[in-house]
């Protein structure tokens, strides 16, 4: 109830929420029976949860933040949003996002813009700004986001939240509509470390719907946050600072002053920081603006006016392709289509081995370059983004300048590691939360949040 207050006194100016469950009471009290009758509840039951509206939900609309799915409930749950309904968890609503989770700042939206609760004027980051923003607008005490080249991890920089991307195949995909389906990872967003932990534990694990789902069993992550909550000492920590990632163009200095703080802060505590080289990363934007537009442009294709949501029909009827043609127009926002122009032109014919071909091989040198470094160091740091939360219309009249921003998010995507975001303090020019990001081998989710509980 206080969560639902909460949403109703703050939404007219933050718009996190593009769908308020009609159900959260019900559900709550239902949880409170089962406790009353002395079931043992798994340990997050009872707790509300915002949900980003790329995951599918049996009882509320799933829109991707496009036109072309408004209004439409999916028939199955993902899987991610089964697994909190099992724990017990309370879905409070679907939150905002870019439309199919392009773009760095919500603006994207086809439902408007998310507001930063630190500043109204100011972006809550992106793609899931929705759920970062109604994070730390106390709207929620936990959200799924999900991370296809930053989506959790930026948003909860700008927003001073934890947001943390699982290892690709740690959390399963069923049910998230897919953006490209080679990079995207559901995970948590939250304000501590041990709720991202204890979020994290409930949604991972192997699923047979996902062909790309691990088949690990994982360690608990709660007990790893525990654990460095605990010792606070780094003490045999090895850290490599990623020197493509750490400054040159377009770094804020107030994002890079907190950074070089973090790492005293981590030289305190007994870690020892090192250099480290990848080379390679400064491809990253690159080669991921042409495999991500190329599975994008695939997965769209099954937006076409005969089986889900909107329908437009030209005036005086027309042919199926007229319709459907009619629909994309009308349905799909201009970042969209801009994609689906890009990645159906990289992967057509004649030019699939200059464009595809290479940026695959590209991706193939980025993970070569986390391997060689991670010989050498047990997590790389880097600032989560080159900015803190910049200004609504700033970038949406140059793509590239909106893609620029996720230079320091992208290389985990590309080579499928894990990495979380944590608040590092406030910018000197304009009080804005900065974010600090660690990264850890594929499997190894369970140092970040050993780190982050020691730091916090
Ligand atoms: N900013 C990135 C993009 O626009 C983030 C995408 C994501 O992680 N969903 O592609």
């Amino acid at each position: 109830r206080a969560h639902l207050d909460r949403i109703a006194a703050v939404e007219p100016s933050v718009n996190s929420y593009l769908h308020v469950s009609e159900q959260a009471i019900a559900t709550a009290e239902a949880i409170d029976a089962r406790r009353a009758a002395g079931e043992q509840l798994p340990t997050l039951a009872g707790v509300p949860v915002a949900i980003k509206d790329v995951l599918c939900t049996v009882d509320m609309p799933s829109t991707a933040g496009s036109r072309i799915l408004e209004g439409w409930i999916p028939p199955y749950d993902a899987t991610p949003v089964r697994k909190l309904r099992e724990n017990g968890l309370v879905p409070l609503g679907k939150t905002n996002m870019d439309e199919f989770a392009m773009g760095s700042s919500t603006e994207y939206s086809a439902y408007g813009p998310t507001r930063n609760p630190w500043d109204l004027e100011r972006i809550p980051g992106g793609s899931g700004g929705g759920s970062a923003a109604a994070v730390a607008a106390f709207e929620a005490p936990l959200a799924l986001g999900s991370d296809t080249g930053g989506s959790i991890r930026q948003p909860a920089a700008v927003t001073g939240s934890v947001g943390v991307k699982p290892t690709y195949g740690g959390v399963s995909r069923y049910g998230a509509i897919a953006l490209a389906s080679s990079l995207d990872q559901v995970g948590p967003v939250t304000r501590t470390v041990l709720d991202a932990a204890l979020l994290h534990d409930v949604i991972g694990g192997h699923d047979p719907r996902d062909s790309t789902s691990l088949a690990d069993t994982w360690p608990s992550f709660e007990q790893a946050a525990r654990r460095g909550a605990q010792e606070g000492s780094l003490k045999g920590l090895k850290v490599g600072v990623v020197k493509e990632l750490a400054g040159g163009e377009g770094f804020q200095p107030g994002v890079l002053a907190r950074f070089r703080e973090s790492l005293e802060l981590l030289e305190q505590n007994g870690a020892e920081i090192v250099e480290v080289a990848a080379p390679n990363f400064e491809y990253a934007i690159s080669a991921y603006y042409l495999i991500l537009p190329a599975e994008a442009s695939s997965n769209l294709a099954k937006f076409d006016s005969v089986r889900f949501g909107l329908r437009v029909t030209p005036q005086g009827g027309g042919t199926v392709e007229q319709v459907m043609a009619a629909t994309r127009e009308q349905g799909f926002g201009p970042e969209v289509k801009r994609r689906i122009i890009l990645g159906t032109y990289a992967l057509s014919a004649g030019y699939y081995d200059a464009y595809y071909g290479s940026a695959q091989k590209v991706r193939t040198l980025i993970q070569q370059d986390f391997s060689a470094a991670f010989q050498k160091v047990d997590v790389l740091v880097s600032p989560s983004a080159p900015t803190t939360a910049f200004k609504f219309g700033e970038k949406t009249d140059d793509p590239l300048s909106m893609y620029l921003n996720d230079l320091t998010t992208i290389p985990a995507n590309l080579a499928g590691v894990p990495g979380i975001s944590l608040p590092a303090g406030l910018a000197d020019e304009d009080g804005l939360p900065v974010g600090i990001q660690f990264m850890a081998p594929a499997r190894a989710d369970e140092r970040l949040y050993h780190v982050g509980a020691a730091l916090e």
